[in-house]
């Protein structure tokens, strides 16, 4: 399940984020899921539960999960496109070799709290 690792990183971040700017209670924090990142959003929910109560100022907390398309960029042409309304073909040389530029990973979007 590699949702929990994710999950473990998030917290990590967002606690210490909410440390960086003195911030004592996070109400909400609004995540970033990657289309490509294969994270489903009710497992980060359900591991996040279960985590949220080892930390001090995220323990109760809600997450906010924000869909993110996942984009590439062409190897051949130089194209960024957007990977699933094109079935990961370039639409502008048809080629299948690309990068990966968005959308891949878990990331904090930002917190809000007190
Ligand atoms: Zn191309």
């Amino acid at each position: 399940m590699h949702e929990l690792s994710m999950v473990m990183r998030l917290a990590n971040t967002a606690e210490e984020t909410a440390k960086q700017n003195d911030m004592k209670k996070v109400e909400t924090i609004t995540v970033g899921v990657g289309e490509m990142s294969t994270a489903i959003g009710e497992y980060l929910r359900k591991y996040f539960n279960q985590v949220k109560g080892k930390y001090e100022r995220i323990n109760e907390a809600a997450l906010l999960l924000h869909d993110e398309k996942g984009e590439g960029l062409c190897n051949k042409c130089g194209t960024s496109f957007l990977l699933t309304e094109n079935e990961g073909v370039c639409p502008v040389c048809g080629e299948r070799d690309f990068k990966i530029t968005k959308g891949k990973s878990i990331t904090v979007l930002s917190i809000e709290g007190e």
